[in-house]
C-alpha cells in the first residue's frame, strides 16, 4: 500500500467481526476500564485505559505505518513522549549528544530536567558536520538527538552518516522528524533507531490536538517505551488518538500545498529589501539544499527569516498581520507566524541564542494551506511598516 492509502485506511478497517458494526471510522473508546469475563484473561483483549484503548492503538498503528516502521506509540504531547523516551535510555551520568539547534522545549527538557535533576550530561554541537558529533563521542555516551531541519533555523544533518557514526559505537540515533512529517522524509529507512514526533503539528494538521509519537522496529526497546509508558501515564487520550487520525487522512493533501506556498513565500521574501536573509532549504542559495533535495522528498512548509529590524518595529511589524495569526505552534491549516527570541526559544539564555544564530531579527514562518496571493498580500502590507 502506498502512503496516500497507508494514512487513509491502516488503523480503521471497518469491524466485520460478530457484533462489529463495520464503521468507516474507528470509534472513540471513551471508556477509563474493560470487563472480563474470567479472572485469568481480559476478554477483549484491553483492561484499563492507561494500558491500552482501542482509539488509541488504532492511531498507533496507522503512526507506525506512515513512518514504515513496526511500532507506534501515542502520548499526551511531543514533551511527554521525549521525557519518555529520554527515561528510557538514559540512567544518570550518561552522557548525549544534540543538535544545538533544537526546539527550545526539547533543549528545557534537556537541561532543566535531565542535566539539573537526573546528572545526564548533555553536549550541543553544530550537527551540519557528522564529524562535530563524532569528536564529541565520550565513553559513557548513550545517543545522539537530532532534528532535520531544524527549529526555528532550518538547518539539516545528514541522517545517514550519523546513523552510521552512532551504531559504529553502539549508540542510538533519535530523529525529531516534527518539521517534515512522514510525508516528506522516513528518518528510519535513513538509518535512525527511533522517530519521534510532535502530532500537534503536521499530523494533525488542524491546531486542535496536542500530541506526540514515537516510531522504532526494535521489539525489545518498544516493550520497554510501552512499560514505561503505561507507568508515568503519558498516555494520548482517546478523543485526541481520534482527532489525530482523522487529521492524518489529509497529510498527503496538506503537505504538498503547504510546500508549494512555502516555496513561493520563500522566493518572495528573498528578494523583499527589508528582508536580510531566509532560511528555507528549498531554496537553491539555502547551503544544504542538495542534502535537503537527496534525504527528503519535499522540503515542508516551515521558514525562517531575518529581519531589517530592531525588537519595537519587528513588533510592529507582527502585530500588524492580519491573516498570519501571531503565535506559537505550526503544522497547520492556518498561516502562523512568531518570534523565537520571546516565544519558543526564550528558554534558551541569550547568550546562547546568539551563539547558534537565533538573533532578536529572526521571525518564524509556519506556511498555511490558504491562497499563497493573500498570505504574500498580508506580509507585504506589514513589511510596509518597517
Ligand atoms: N519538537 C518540535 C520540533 C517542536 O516544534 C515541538 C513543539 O513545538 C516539540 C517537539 C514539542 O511538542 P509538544 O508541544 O507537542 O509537546
Amino acid at each position: 500500500m502506498r502512503f496516500e492509502t497507508r494514512a487513509i485506511h491502516i488503523g480503521e478497517e471497518p469491524n466485520f467481526q460478530p457484533g462489529g458494526s463495520g464503521d468507516v471510522t474507528t470509534p472513540i473508546h471513551l471508556a477509563s476500564t474493560f470487563a472480563r469475563r474470567r479472572v485469568e484473561e481480559p476478554t477483549g483483549g484491553y483492561e484499563y485505559s492507561r494500558s491500552g484503548n482501542p482509539t488509541r492503538e488504532a492511531l498507533e498503528r496507522r503512526l507506525a505505518a506512515l513512518e514504515e516502521a513496526h511500532f507506534g506509540l501515542a502520548f499526551s504531547s511531543g514533551s511527554a513522549a521525549q521525557l519518555v523516551l529520554l527515561l528510557t535510555l538514559l540512567r544518570s551520568g550518561e552522557h548525549l549528544i544534540a543538535f544545538d539547534d533544537l526546539y527550545g522545549g526539547t533543549r528545557r527538557l534537556f537541561s532543566h530536567i535531565f542535566s539539573r535533576v537526573l546528572s545526564v550530561d548533555v553536549s550541543y554541537v553544530d550537527a551540519r558536520q557528522p564529524a562535530n558529533v563524532q569528536a564529541a563521542i565520550q565513553k559513557n555516551t548513550r545517543l545522539i538527538w537530532v532534528e532535520s531541519p531544524t527549529n526555528p533555523l532550518l538547518r539539516l544533518c545528514d541522517i545517514t552518516a550519523l546513523a552510521t557514526i552512532a551504531h559504529s559505537q553502539a549508540l542510538k540515533l533519535v530523529v525529531d522528524n516534527t518539521f517534515m512529517s512522514p510525508y516528506f522524509q522516513r528518518p528510519l529507512l535513513l538509518g535512525a533507531d527511533v522517530v519521534m514526533h510532535s502530532t500537534t503539528k503536521y499530523i494533525n494538521g488542524h491546531s486542535d490536538s496536542v500530541g506526540g509519537a514515537l516510531m522504532l522496529s526494535d521489539r525489545e526497546l518498544y516493550q520497554r517505551l510501552k512499560f514505561n509508558q503505561n507507568a508515568s501515564g503519558a498516555i494520548l487520550s482517546p478523543f485526541d488518538s481520534y482527532l489525530t487520525l482523522r487529521g492524518s487522512k489529509t497529510l498527503a493533501v496538506r503537505m504538498p500545498q503547504h510546500q508549494e506556498n512555502a516555496l513561493k513565500i520563500a522566493n518572495w521574501l528573498s528578494h523583499h529589501p527589508k528582508i536580510k536573509a531566509v532560511y528555507y532549504p528549498g531554496l537553491a542559495d539555502h547551503p544544504q539544499h542538495s542534502l535537503a533535495t537527496q534525504q527528503m522528498s519535499g522540503y515542508g512548509g516551515m521558514i525562517s527569516c531575518d529581519l531589517q529590524a530592531d525588537r519595537d518595529s519587528t513588533a510592529r511589524f507582527l502585530a500588524q498581520l492580519k491573516i498570519f495569526a501571531l503565535a506559537e505552534s505550526l503544522g497547520g491549516v492556518e498561516s502562523l507566524i512568531e518570534y523565537p527570541a520571546l516565544m519558543t526559544h526564550a528558554s534558551i539564555p541569550q547568550a546562547e541564542r546568539e551563539k547558534i544564530g537565533i538573533h532578536d531579527s529572526l521571525i518564524r514562518l509556519s506556511i498555511g494551506i490558504e491562497n499563497v496571493e493573500d498570505l504574500i498580500d498580508d506580509l507585504k502590507q506589514a513589511l510596509q511598516l518597517l
